[in-house]
């Protein structure tokens, strides 16, 4: 399938894990893709590998200057952006008491702002024929754990911002979509104390694929999903079905 020939995509975060499943996916189906991460040796590493049609760049995506230089990088290697991709983010773990607010604001400002810098950046520089945004949330937007109330706040607050962007949006063609991973099979997953220590426990069977969430994103991004704007999929295996 090529639903992604003549598009140009940014995906953020995509060094690595889920991101770099994402990148691969849309390159796969024909797209020029960005790889944007906060490692930039590790983002053209990974662009190095989807071939000719890939750029790799540098950019912390709770940085606004940074985030408009990766997109000016963009329009200068492709000429055009059609997909963003918000895919960036960290998790934290601390209890309630002892959050301090820088603590608050350094996942707030990835997992929230980061997004929000990326789709003001789509707003301004996508074409007449529009483009979509996929943000990536998480099942925490819905139900949580102990320990990591900034980064379910920031998850909760994207779903927020993607209903905003597909209001604003519709009349530029701009739709946007959020996709809600489960436990998927990634570095942030094996690193979380929670899953570590057994308090929150996660059967293998409940484990997905980077590619799984990959495939609801191109999904969303393409024309397939052309009168799909402002929703969540939640992309978890059953996990939040159960009791
Ligand atoms: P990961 O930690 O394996 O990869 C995250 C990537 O984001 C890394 O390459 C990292 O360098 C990059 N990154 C971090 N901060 C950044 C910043 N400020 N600017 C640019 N890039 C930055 O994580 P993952 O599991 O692949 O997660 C990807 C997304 O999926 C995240 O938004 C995460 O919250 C979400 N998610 C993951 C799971 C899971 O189980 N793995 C579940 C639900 C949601």
């Amino acid at each position: 399938m090529e639903r992604f020939a003549g598009k140009v995509a940014i995906v953020t975060g995509a060094a690595r894990g889920i991101g770099a499943a994402i990148a691969r996916r849309l390159a796969a189906e024909g797209a020029q893709v960005a790889v944007a991460d906060l490692d930039g040796a590790a983002a053209r590493e990974t662009a190095a590998g989807l071939g000719q049609d890939a750029m790799g760049v540098a950019c912390d995506v709770g940085n606004e200057g940074e985030v408009e230089q990766c997109v000016a990088a963009v329009l200068e290697r492709f000429g055009r952006v059609d997909v963003i991709v918000n895919n960036a983010g960290l998790m934290t773990f601390k209890t309630l008491d002892q959050w301090t607010a820088a603590d608050w604001m350094q996942v707030l400002q990835v997992d929230l702002i980061g997004a929000a810098l990326f789709t003001r950046e789509a707003f301004r520089h996508m074409g007449d024929e529009g483009g979509a945004i996929v943000n990536i949330s998480s099942i925490h937007a819905q139900q949580t754990s102990p320990e990591a109330a900034p980064y379910a706040a920031a998850k909760a607050g994207l779903l927020s911002l993607t209903r905003t962007t597909s209001i604003e949006g519709a009349e530029r063609n701009i739709r946007s979509n959020a996709v809600l991973p489960g436990a998927i099979d990634t570095a942030m997953l094996w690193d979380n104390p929670n899953i570590k220590s057994g308090a929150e426990s996660i059967d293998k069977r409940d484990v997905g694929s980077p590619d799984d969430v990959a495939a609801a994103v191109a999904f969303l991004a393409s024309e397939d999903a052309r009168f799909i704007t402002g929703t969540a999929l939640v992309v978890d295996g059953g996990r939040l079905a159960k009791l």
